[in-house]
């Protein structure tokens, strides 16, 4: 049977509300989803600084949740784009994209910055996720590097210098015409991408907030567990 891999992003104090109603869904379908944790969300929300969070993060990997490093603070802030930047990111971020113009020595600070965050809160982290799937392929070295075996882009997950080609499935809550076009995203792939051996789904806490893009979620993860067995990143060979 073809394999799925399921992730909760941008697991932060300020979504913990969205994220529990996510892990909930996904806990309803017996689905155990991966969670990309954001260190300082926005230069604003330190993890460590809400026990009740880290409480429950730490809870969910007991539960077996693949944890992973999602970003130091995940937006822009401070790293202006080049032109080639631009061209990279258009369209697909509202200037979340805080690996998108990193080169190997900042991404490597940020990402040794990061796991030491975790670690000290007693999570251990499987990967690393850049914001918006946007990074250089120096990020994806520096993950290695930093000792982590998994990191990833929109098109394929990268294990121990391995490339699992795997499309994702994802949403967007920002705004009618993103939610709509998002909801016939999901569908296409469902049509075009059943064939392919492993799939990504990608649940943001903003799914939630608009009515087409929750039911599109709840019909979406029913209707690939029909087809396909979740997976690990841990068992991905
Ligand atoms: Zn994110």
């Amino acid at each position: 049977m073809n394999e799925l891999l399921i992730t909760i992003h941008d697991v932060t104090p300020p979504n913990a509300a969205r994220v529990e109603a996510l892990w909930q869904l996904c806990r309803s379908r017996g689905v155990v989803p991966g969670l990309l944790v954001v260190p300082d969300w926005h230069g604003e929300a330190a993890m460590e600084s809400d026990a009740a969070f880290g409480d429950w993060v730490r809870g969910r990997a007991s539960d077996g949740a693949e944890i992973f490093l999602h970003g130091e603070r995940h937006d822009e802030v401070g790293l202006p784009r080049s032109f080639g930047d631009e061209l990279r990111a258009f369209g697909k971020t509202n200037k979340e994209g805080e690996f998108l113009t990193l080169d190997y020595d900042a991404a490597r600070a940020r990402i040794d910055r990061g796991i030491a965050r975790l670690r000290a809160m007693g999570l251990e982290p499987v990967g690393f996720v850049p914001p918006a799937w946007l990074a250089k392929p120096a990020t994806h070295a520096a993950v290695r590097d930093a000792g982590l075996s998994v990191s990833e882009d929109d098109g394929a997950v990268y294990v121990r210098g391995r490339v699992v080609q795997s499309p994702v499935v994802r949403w967007s809550g920002r705004g009618a015409v993103r939610a709509y076009g998002s909801v016939l995203f999901e569908r296409l792939r469902w049509w075009s991408q059943r064939g392919e051996r492993v799939m990504r789904i990608a649940l943001h806490p903003g799914d939630l907030g608009h009515p087409a893009t929750a039911a599109s979620v709840e019909r979406g993860l029913d209707a690939w567990l029909s087809a396909r067995r979740q997976t690990f990143y841990r068992a991905l060979s």
